[in-house]
């Protein structure tokens, strides 16, 4: 049996987001790219993450912290409670979530209105808005 995805949409992790993780597909959504962002922080993939950020913040981002902050979080569920556009129309969109996480050993749930924005066909995070 394969892998379960780690953005726990309970389908396999080769058939949700380990496409997008590899480059094999681009997100056609931005749910899909949220769900694959959770993916890559669960598997720390660093790369993915600075490559899916916009252009504008991903000069921003230290690899270094970022890797850092990853080994310190454990993924432990997401909940996508809202999406608003990020159509096939659409050059913005928002997706409204739920994580679950664990932070050096502390769980705590994290809730945050995520913007994205097209960027050159595809979707990428712009920031959030947490609570
Ligand atoms: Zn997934």
């Amino acid at each position: 049996m394969s892998r379960l995805c780690p953005c726990t949409s309970k389908l396999a992790f080769d058939k949700c987001c380990q496409p997008y993780l590899t480059g094999k597909k681009i997100p056609e959504t931005p749910e899909k790219l949220m769900r694959s962002r959770f993916s890559a922080y669960a598997t720390r993939k660093v790369e993915y993450l600075i490559a899916t950020t916009c252009a504008e913040e991903r000069s921003k981002i230290d690899p270094d912290e970022l890797a850092s902050y990853c080994r310190t979080v454990s993924c432990i569920s997401l909940k996508i409670v809202k999406t608003e556009a990020g159509g096939p129309q659409d050059d913005a969109g928002t997706v409204l979530f739920y994580a679950s996480l664990q932070v050096n050993g502390k769980r705590m749930l994290h809730r945050e209105l995520s913007r994205f924005n097209r960027e050159q066909e595809r979707w990428v995070y712009v920031d959030g808005e947490t609570n």
